[in-house]
């Protein structure tokens, strides 16, 4: 069942059995509610339409054999609107009753490495974060690896891959399930599996995360699994895959598929980022620590594919991300949301222009998640011409002040229809390739009659 809501300043009002309802007032579509950052315009009613799965009344999506605590889900993390941000939900497995506690203290770890570590430290007010409680029927995790073999009944029926020790995986399909049951807004998702020995692994189809808690730095190997789900990038270490003995500089053209890795090291995918007059490929040698190039070793084997740099999350979980991940980060990041939650001054009515006096100072202002690094261009132009009249370029600046002159005919004032735009992007230099930049781009424009 979906529940239509009205929020009004932060309020949630429920609007279902009613086909038809009036709104009076300024109204602003997309912009968020009073709660996540427009209580600084007070005079202007904020109203937003959303459909939501029903989680008051209980769910009406019944899974057979899955009990939820209660409450089924709770916020950890609410930066704002779940439709212009990436909701990240930690669910866990082989938790009982008795454990809850246990796995919502570990999901907390799992947020507070988010908050610590780069780049999402520095974009978290794009995220949102939810924890799901499930409750399974015994503790633990399916292990065959382990004399004798552990088969506990599990909610969402994880297990340590009988093919290797520590790929610790579940069915990613009913763990989704599960989770959307649950009502929670998520995007992404990560399990945390209170399993006995360290594990951690993602399916190749990269959907769903999963990690054992059993480890001091199970937090960070969930990041490693974030990167994974979320960034979409390919694991950078090496030793589970035999070596094919390449010849020496043998350079295959590039096949695989994910932005991290390369066979093709004369002219790799982050040729953008590449230190100028480093060697390809290139030594992995303590002096090379910082430079982007071409280093030999990559999904699971030692020869013939290459990585960007000599250190990486994806390679080993307790160094940051390397330069080309930082950026599928981001680009991740701004593919679930946007600069600014919205702008101000809003519409009176949904495609009605403002109605200002000539020569009244008008101010407009963009709502943004974040400040640093935004680059904003602000312009004017009557409406029927083609070129832009005033034009501002700022960094970090997001409300421009402008007055619009009166156009006078014979003495009189004529009413002229103007276009004002913000033009938004993010300027940080964690950013190269130019459809990634593109992704961050927003753009507003308002419609002003002056009379
Ligand atoms: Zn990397």
């Amino acid at each position: 069942m979906v529940e239509i809501f009205l929020v009004i300043e932060g309020v949630r009002v429920p609007v279902a059995g009613k086909a038809d309802f009036l709104i009076l007032g300024p109204v602003n579509p997309g912009m968020a509610s009073g709660q996540h950052g427009a209580a600084n315009i007070p005079s202007l009613i904020h109203l937003r339409l959303k459909a939501s799965y029903n989680t008051a009344g209980g769910n009406t999506m019944k899974l057979p054999g899955i009990n939820f605590d209660s409450p089924k889900y709770t916020t950890l993390l609410d930066n704002g609107y779940p439709a212009n941000r990436l909701d990240v939900a930690i669910i866990g497995d082989g938790y009982t009753a008795a454990e809850q506690q246990m796995f919502n203290e570990d999901a907390q770890a799992v947020v507070d490495a988010f908050k610590s570590i780069e780049p999402m430290r520095s974009y978290i007010s794009h995220f949102n974060f939810h924890r799901i409680n499930v409750i399974s029927n015994e503790s633990g995790t399916i292990d065959t690896h382990v004399t004798p073999h552990q088969k506990p009944n599990t909610a969402l029926k994880t297990f340590f891959s009988p093919m290797a020790e520590r790929r610790l995986i579940g069915p990613d399909p009913w763990v989704m399930l599960v989770a959307k049951a649950s009502g929670a807004p998520w995007d992404k998702l990560l399990v945390i599996v209170n399993a006995p020995r360290r594990g951690g692994a993602t399916l190749l189809s990269m959907t769903v995360g999963y990690a054992s808690r059993n480890s001091r730095d199970f937090p960070a190997i969930m990041i490693h699994e974030a990167g994974h789900v979320i960034a979409k990038v390919i694991d950078e270490y090496v030793g589970d895959l035999p070596d094919i003995d390449f010849a020496e500089n043998w350079s295959l053209p590039n096949f695989l598929p994910w932005p991290n890795v390369d066979t093709n090291w004369k002219r790799p995918k982050w040729w953008r980022w590449l230190t100028p007059d480093t060697p390809r490929p290139t030594p992995n040698v303590q002096v090379n620590e910082d430079v982007v190039g071409a280093f030999q070793g990559a999904v699971y084997t030692g020869k013939g594919v290459y990585r960007p740099q000599r250190s990486c999350m994806m390679r080993q979980h307790s160094d940051p991300f390397c330069v080309v991940c930082t950026e599928q980060w981001l680009n991740a990041i701004y593919k679930r949301s946007k600069i600014a939650d919205g702008f101000s001054p809003a519409y009176e009515l949904t495609d009605t222009p403002l109605v200002r006096d000539a020569e009244e100072a008008m101010t407009f202002r963009a709502h943004v998640l974040r400040r640093e690094d935004i680059k904003t261009t602000w312009r004017i132009k009557k409406l029927e011409q083609t070129r832009w009249r005033r034009r501002q370029i700022t960094h970090d600046y997001l409300s421009f002040t402008t007055t619009l002159p009166a156009n006078k005919v014979a003495g009189l004032t004529i009413p002229t229809a103007w276009a004002v735009e913000c033009l938004m992007e993010d300027a940080t230099e964690r950013i190269r390739t130019p459809s990634v930049r593109s992704r961050t781009k927003q753009k507003h424009r308002w419609y002003v009659i002056t009379r």
